[in-house]
C-alpha cells in the first residue's frame, strides 16, 4: 500500500488543544472519530439490522454500559490532543439517545472539533432539527434507501416510512441545514433499478446524493457479494441520464468520490469499499457507544476504553492508550478483503456506527 503523505494539522488563530498529532503504522494520521452514542434503532434495516437475526438475541447494550454525556465529552477531548478535529455522531439512531441535542452543545463547544455531523435515518428530526441547528450541530447526513414507498419498507423492516424521512429532510432544510448529504446504500434486486428516480429527485436541491455499496460489515446482514452493485455502473447509468464531470476531493480522507453534474444541478457521490476501496487515507477511528474503540469498520476486536473513563485514570494516561493504539494500527481490511476469512464474527453496523 502507497503511503498516505502526513500533513500537520493546522488551525491557525486557535488556542491548539492539539498537544501531538499521531500517525499509525502506514503513516495514517488520526483525524476524524465516529462516535455511535446509541447501538438501538426504530427502524431493522435488513443489511444492517435485519429483524430476523435479532430474534431472541438480547442483543442490545444495558443502558448502564452505555457512555455517559461526560464520559463522551472526556472522550472527544482526549482524541482533540490526537489530531482530531472532524466528530460524527451515528448510532444506532443517535436521536434515539435521552438528551441528545443536550451533548451535541457540548461537544460543539469543544475547541478543536471544527466539524461535527451527524448521520441519521431522519425520521424523528421533525422533533430535533431545530434545536440541533441552535446547539451547533453544523451537518446532517440522511440515510434515504429509496423514495418508493414499498421498497422503504422492503429496506427497513417494515418500519417508519420514506415520508417520514422526507418530512425529516424537510425539517432539517427549514432549520437551515441546507446542504444534506443523502446516503443510499444500493442493493442488486432491491432498490438498485431505483436509483435514477432518486437521483433525479435529488437533483437541484442542493442536497448530494452518496450511493454506497452494500458492505460485508458485522455477521448478521446476509451480505452477498452478489448483491452488490459496483459504483462504476451506476456512475455509467447515472451519466447516461445527466452527463457527469469528476469532482477533487474536498478534504483528504474522503470516502466518496464526487461527481457533479455538467448541467450545474448539484453533484453525486459514491462510496465504493467493495470495488475501489480507500484504506490508504482512512484517518477514522470509530467508538461504539459502550466505549470500544476500532480503528476499521471490519475489525474483530476492539479496545476497551470504558474501563479507563471510570477508573479514574487521568486524561494524559488516556491519550497514552488512544496514542499507542492508533500507532499500532495497520487496518486495510478493504484492500486485503479477498484473501481475508470472511467468516469470522466482525462487529455489527449498528454497533460499530457506520
Ligand atoms: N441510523 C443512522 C442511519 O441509518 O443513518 C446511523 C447509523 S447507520 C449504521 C450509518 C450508515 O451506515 C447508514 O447510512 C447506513 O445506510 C449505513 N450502512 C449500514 N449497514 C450498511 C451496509 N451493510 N453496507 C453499507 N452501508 C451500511
Ligand atoms: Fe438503524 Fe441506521 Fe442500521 Fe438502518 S442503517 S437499522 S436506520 S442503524
Ligand atoms: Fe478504513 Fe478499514 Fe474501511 Fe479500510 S476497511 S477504509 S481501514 S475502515
Amino acid at each position: 500500500m502507497s503511503k498516505p503523505k502526513h500533513s500537520k494539522v493546522i488551525r491557525p488563530g486557535f488556542p491548539l488543544p492539539v498537544s501531538d498529532p499521531v500517525q499509525d503504522r502506514f503513516a495514517r494520521p488520526l483525524r476524524d472519530l465516529r462516535l455511535s452514542v446509541i447501538d438501538r434503532c426504530n427502524l431493522r434495516c435488513d443489511y444492517c439490522m435485519p429483524a430476523d437475526s435479532l430474534q431472541g438475541r438480547g442483543i442490545f447494550l444495558p443502558k448502564p454500559e452505555l457512555l455517559s454525556d461526560d464520559e463522551l465529552v472526556r472522550l472527544v477531548r482526549v482524541f482533540v490532543r490526537l489530531g482530531v478535529h472532524k466528530l460524527r455522531l451515528t448510532g444506532g439512531e443517535p436521536l434515539l439517545r435521552p438528551g441528545f441535542t443536550d451533548l451535541v452543545a457540548r461537544l460543539a463547544a469543544l475547541p478543536g472539533i471544527d466539524d461535527l455531523a451527524l448521520t441519521t435515518n431522519g425520521i424523528l428530526l421533525p422533533r430535533h432539527a431545530r434545536a440541533l441547528k441552535a446547539a451547533g450541530l453544523g451537518r446532517i447526513t440522511v440515510s434515504l434507501d429509496s423514495i418508493d414507498a414499498a421498497t422503504f419498507l422492503r429496506m427497513s423492516g417494515g418500519k417508519g416510512s420514506a415520508a417520514e424521512v422526507l418530512a425529516g429532510i424537510k425539517a432539517a432544510e427549514a432549520a437551515g441545514f441546507d446542504q444534506l448529504k443523502i446516503n443510499t446504500v444500493v442493493q442488486r434486486g432491491v432498490n438498485d433499478n431505483e436509483i435514477e428516480s432518486l437521483i433525479g429527485f435529488f437533483r437541484g436541491t442542493g442536497h448530494i446524493v452518496r450511493l454506497i455499496e452494500f458492505m460485508d460489515v458485522g455477521s448478521l446482514n446476509h451480505w452477498d457479494r452478489t448483491q452488490v452493485v459496483a459504483s462504476a455502473d451506476l456512475l455509467k447509468r447515472i451519466h447516461d441520464c445527466w452527463p457527469l464531470r469528476p469532482l477533487p476531493s474536498k478534504v483528504h480522507g474522503e470516502t466518496a468520490r464526487r461527481y457533479a453534474f455538467e448541467d450545474g444541478e448539484g453533484e453525486v457521490g459514491f462510496i465504493s469499499s467493495i470495488t475501489q476501496p480507500f484504506c490508504g487515507d482512512c484517518t477514522r477511528a470509530r467508538v461504539t457507544a459502550d466505549g470500544n474503540l476500532y480503528s476499521c469498520l471490519f475489525a474483530h476486536r476492539g479496545a476497551a476504553l470504558r474501563p479507563l473513563l471510570r477508573q479514574r485514570s487521568t486524561d494524559d494516561a488516556l491519550e497514552a492508550f488512544l496514542r499507542g493504539q492508533w500507532q499500532a494500527r495497520e487496518d486495510r481490511y478493504s484492500e486485503l478483503r479477498s484473501s481475508i476469512d470472511g467468516d469470522s464474527q466482525r462487529v455489527e453496523m449498528f454497533r460499530m456506527g457506520g
